[in-house]
């Protein structure tokens, strides 16, 4: 994609920030202004904690984080648990274990559980769909989460029967090229966007998102992904800094951006005032305070790590990931001393999405 950049009177950032506020649009030269700056903007942050606040109020949402398997058949360049990794040790949970994880999260007030793995045909549609309804009939206040990579309609539609209620597979990026630089040629960007329609089709709470600052990445492939955002409208918009892992083959590649990853949630939250943006783990990760900071800049949501302490380690899509030594009740009571100092509540429901309707249109 090309980006133009009109020559005309130098543009204000202020006027560029308001514009985005009012309008919830930039063209690519404004966004390729505010994006291709290293300055810090408060006024970007306090406009996306404004519009936060005026549609969630204080809450911040809670997910449970199941990482239920680390196999995986797929070979992205950039994540540590990809098949050609043969240094991680690979582990799987059952049925009983993922539901005993329910149970403990339930009552630290979870109301949303996500399961989330590699690209692991053991699990098929059976036994899926039967570790999806278990949940939902034990657990009937609460919401269901998937993100099991690419799959069928038919497998989506399945699981979306069965009771689960929302999906997430970030797009990773939307620029054909880029994402044949991240991924082998077994994988598509086409094949990627047909499940995240597939997915929306059927009726979930549909996610999708990219890394800040992957290898190749460029601003024009960054707008590329918010003009794809605009076309899809998911429910959720996951973005995080890209974080290296030595045992891939960009282990010589540097880590996205604490600045970038923050100046793209706020813009992002400024675009799609009603959706849920969570401040990752990953951000937590470059940066001691990074999910605080994520919050601060428009950020909704938070997803702890419900996994059992013995796997933690293991699912380690990238290095030095957080959260991986404590027990879930630990990260839950840390969790909250962190959300109430950046002043905000925890919220103990499902947390669904507001109605785009409502806020989502000018
Ligand atoms: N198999 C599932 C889950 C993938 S892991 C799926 O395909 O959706 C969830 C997300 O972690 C990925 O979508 C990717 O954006 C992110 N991720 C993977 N490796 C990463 C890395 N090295 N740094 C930061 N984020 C990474």
């Amino acid at each position: 994609m090309v980006v133009k950049v009109e020559l005309q009177a130098p543009i204000e950032k202020k006027t560029v920030i308001d514009k985005l506020t009012r309008t919830r649009n930039l063209s690519d030269g404004e966004l390729l202004l505010l994006l291709a700056t290293d300055e810090y903007d408060s006024e970007l942050a306090q406009s996306a904690d404004a519009v936060r606040r005026s549609v969630y109020g204080k809450d911040v949402y809670i997910r449970g984080l199941i990482e239920f398997s680390n196999y995986c058949k797929n070979n992205c360049f950039y994540c540590g648990i990809r098949q050609g990794n043969e240094a991680v040790k690979r582990y799987r949970l059952s049925r009983e274990q993922i539901l005993s994880c329910c149970k403990e999260g339930y009552g630290l007030g979870f109301r949303t559980f996500v399961l989330q793995g590699g690209e692991d045909p053991y699990y098929t549609d059976g036994m899926m769909c039967e570790i999806v309804s278990s949940i939902k009939s034990m657990f009937g206040d609460c919401a269901v989460t998937l993100s099991l990579g690419e799959r069928s309609r038919g497998s989506y539609q399945a699981l979306y029967d069965a009771g689960a209620d929302r999906y997430l597979l970030r797009h990773e990026t939307a620029d054909d090229e880029h994402y044949s630089r991240l991924h082998p040629e077994s994988m598509s960007l086409k094949a990627r966007k047909e499940c995240l329609w597939n997915l929306k089709e059927i009726g979930y709470q549909v996610g999708a998102g990219f890394m800040v600052g992957s290898p190749y990445q460029t601003i024009a492939n960054i707008i590329s992904d918010i003009r794809f955002l605009q076309e899809l409208r998911p429910a959720m918009i996951g973005i995080g800094p890209y974080i290296t892992h030595r045992e891939t083959p960009f282990w010589n590649f540097s880590n996205g951006s604490l600045e970038l990853s923050l100046r793209l949630l706020s813009i992002i939250r400024l675009m799609f005032p009603y959706a849920l943006i969570p401040a990752t783990t990953a951000l937590g990760t470059i940066a001691p305070n990074g999910r605080e900071l994520g919050l601060a800049h428009g950020a909704n949501v938070v997803m702890p790590n419900l996994s059992p302490v013995g796997v933690r380690k293991l699912y380690e899509l990238y290095e030095d990931k957080i959260c991986t030594g404590e027990e879930a009740a630990e990260c839950r009571f840390c969790l909250d001393r962190r959300v109430t100092g950046a002043g905000y509540e925890i919220a103990v429901h499902r947390g669904d999405v507001k109605d785009e309707a409502m806020y989502g249109q000018v």
